[in-house]
């Protein structure tokens, strides 16, 4: 099949041939008989069924609020048969099992990384990103620009490595509820003292908050975070205990990544530096960023032990916390628009930067 395109059917008419159905529907004649093998092109039957090709010009991806995990599933296998230039792979499994899904766009050199829902009520990130992605694949089958900018060349330039949802179990217990959890019911339960609503629920299904798992002073959050397994906040009881966390950092481990992005809700700001650590460029890219989004970028911040700290001390490039939106988690979806306006100028930076 080829890119950016769906199959159809359609029923023969009188006087239809080949050349006329490829005219009609704008498509190469050479498709109908690929996807049509036994087809008699001197020979076509009025009423008989045949596969057309059809260009997709709009978003597949609709429905992205309330994000689950099957939500997302289904989208990736949506995007895998229209887009097979998009590369999906499982980098590893939740507690529960859940497929931790990286997708890889671009022939370039550049290793961009974008991750969201490291934080079980922060799922809209995960809207967001896909979102993007989808409209990224449909500016390159389309060449329709996004913001004034063609895409292929960028698609050239970079490689795109995304990882929409890192903490599934928690995205799902937000949304879903106890029951959710499978055989953690019980212990998210009492977690959660028994209340019934995990809104205020980040950690994964363990109760270990992925985002202050990593070693980069890990040892100042378990000193003033909670000893035990929490809806939010809890370190662990060593750095990366959790498979999530784990997942993650292999995946660092493993590539070349010249930027990070983790987005996370609320606060329209996005912290940039660690311990000193962060290369002059830091400033330059977050200032685009601070251009195109409106958010303010903030040096410094009194929280560690997250992957984009732990990634500025490992490699020493530019890492950047992403906070999305204003109020309380989990963001009301009416403000879905607003916030993927404001961060789509930050994910196209990295593209072009
Ligand atoms: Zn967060």
């Amino acid at each position: 099949m080829l890119p950016g395109y769906r199959t159809i059917t359609y029923s023969i008419q009188p006087n239809d041939s080949l050349w006329t159905i490829a005219i009609t529907n704008n498509i190469p004649v050479d498709s109908i008989a690929l996807l049509n093998p036994t087809i008699q092109p001197m020979n076509l039957q009025i009423g008989k069924t045949i596969l057309l090709p059809e260009k997709v010009r709009s978003a597949i991806i609709t429905d992205l609020n309330k994000y689950t995990y099957e939500k997302f599933q289904q989208d990736l296998h949506n995007l895998q048969a229209i887009y097979p230039f998009m590369f999906q792979q499982s980098i590893g499994k939740s507690v529960m099992g859940k497929e931790i899904v990286e997708l890889q766009i671009g022939r370039g050199s550049n290793d961009v990384h974008l991750n969201g829902s490291f934080h079980g009520n922060e799922w809209i990130t995960t809207s967001v990103i896909m979102k993007f992605i989808n409209e990224y694949a449909l500016s390159l089958t389309n060449h329709n620009p996004i913001r004034g900018r063609f895409t292929l060349p960028l698609y050239q330039t970079t490689q795109l490595s995304v990882v929409p949802m890192v903490n599934p179990d928690g995205v799902n217990l937000v949304i879903n509820g106890a029951k959710a959890a499978g055989d953690y019911e019980t212990k998210v339960l009492e977690m959660n003292h028994q209340n019934t609503n995990f809104s205020n629920w980040k950690a994964n299904i363990k109760g270990v908050d992925l985002n202050k798992q990593y070693p980069a002073r890990w040892e100042t959050e378990v000193e003033r975070k909670p000893t035990s397994p929490q809806p939010r906040d809890f370190p662990g009881y060593e750095p990366m205990t959790e498979p999530e966390a784990i997942t993650m950092a292999d995946l660092a481990n493993e590539r070349n990544f010249s930027i990070v992005n983790a987005l996370h809700t609320q606060g329209e700001e996005i912290y940039w530096g660690f311990e000193g650590l962060e290369p002059p460029e830091s400033e330059q890219i977050v200032n685009e960023y601070a251009r195109v989004s409106g958010y303010l970028p903030v040096q410094y911040i009194d929280s560690y032990a997250g992957y984009r700290d732990w990634f500025i001390q490992e490699f020493r490039k530019p890492g950047f916390t992403i906070e999305l939106g204003t109020g309380v988690n989990p963001l009301p979806f009416e403000q879905f628009p607003e916030i993927y306006e404001e961060t789509l100028g930050i994910l196209l930076a990295n593209l072009y930067l």
